[in-house]
């Protein structure tokens, strides 16, 4: 039998006390639906695991200047948004691919992006909204941008005694379309072959501003940098868009890899034919009213 102390806190301060006692020998644990996999797979626990469910507060959607989502917001609570659906539409399309209702019903935004695989399917919408990630801990806050919150596979930037407590999306995003685009096998309960999540304004049909996200296209999920810079002042039209999916998909922007899921070749014929695509669809999604 795999034994473990089972921890359920009620406010932030207990949390830090735990994680201050405990240290590398406890783990987090929101909706526990990859701590648990992780446990069953590797048949080892940590002493002690430290349930974030206790922190009802945390558990909200809210737009008040820019978006504010906290820890403990669930997929399923994001893809019933709507304003998340109208307005961060990337994100909704990512987080309503996660897994089945069962899982999205449980699983969380903040635990997506701590989990930190490079196929999360809420990485790359967050990477194409400008998202920051707010960790408070003993000593105190800080905002990090998620560009800079995934150091590598499976890590980030949260030190041990840091709890993400907020997901934020700041206000400008509302005047971008966005969309999200998981390849996959199948529509449920499939990881994604690769991840291509894109935002942009228009000037007229000029694009004057530009995110392309990638998810299982490098040891992390990354921006397409090169292929933004290409499109910045473009016209919006055919030829522009092929070559910015020709760019996103090649070695200026990321490295593709041959997994069971997909070989090398796949992942980048796919990224250049949706680049183009899902950059229409972010298009045709810019709410004029705003
Ligand atoms: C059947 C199944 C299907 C799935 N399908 C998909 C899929 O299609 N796409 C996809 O992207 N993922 C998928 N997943 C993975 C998983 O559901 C997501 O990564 C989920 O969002 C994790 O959230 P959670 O609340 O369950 O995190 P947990 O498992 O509780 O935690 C995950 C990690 O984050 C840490 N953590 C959690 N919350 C915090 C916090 N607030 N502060 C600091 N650290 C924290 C934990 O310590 C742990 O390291 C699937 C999982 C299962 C079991």
């Amino acid at each position: 039998m795999i034994d473990y102390d089972y921890r359920k806190p009620e406010s932030l301060e207990e949390v830090f006390t735990l994680l201050r006692e405990y240290g590398h020998k406890a783990a987090l644990i929101a909706g526990g639906t990859d701590v648990m996999v992780k446990i069953r797979n590797t048949k080892r626990a940590p002493e002690v695991l430290i349930s974030l469910r206790g922190l009802k507060d945390l558990s909200y959607i809210r737009k008040n200047g820019g978006y504010h989502i906290g820890a403990l917001a669930t997929h399923r609570m994001l893809e019933q948004s709507d304003l998340i659906q109208k307005e961060l539409t990337a994100l909704h399309e990512g987080a309503s691919r996660i897994g089945s209702v069962q899982v999205r019903n449980v699983a969380t935004l903040a635990g997506n992006i701590c989990n930190a695989a490079p196929s999360a399917d809420t990485a790359g919408p967050l990477l194409a909204l400008d998202a920051q990630v707010l960790l408070q801990g003993p000593d105190g806050e800080r905002v990090v941008p998620v560009t800079e919150f995934f150091t590598g596979t499976y890590k980030t930037v949260r030190k041990e005694t840091e709890v993400v407590t907020e997901i934020r999306i700041p206000a400008h995003m509302e005047r971008f379309g966005s969309a999200y685009w998981k390849q996959s096998r199948r529509k449920a309960m499939n990881l994604p072959i690769v991840g291509i999540a894109v935002s942009l304004r228009l000037d007229k049909r000029t694009i004057s501003d530009s995110r392309i996200a990638l998810t299982v296209a490098a040891p992390t999920p990354i921006r397409a940098h090169k292929a933004e810079e290409f499109l910045a002042g473009k016209p919006m039209d055919d030829t522009v868009l092929a070559e910015a999916g020709r760019i996103a998909a090649s070695t200026e922007c990321c490295t593709l890899r041959d997994s069971l899921r997909g070989e090398a070749w796949y992942r980048a014929e796919i990224i250049e034919a949706y680049v183009p695509r899902m950059a229409r669809l972010a298009a045709q999604r810019i709410r004029t009213s705003v």
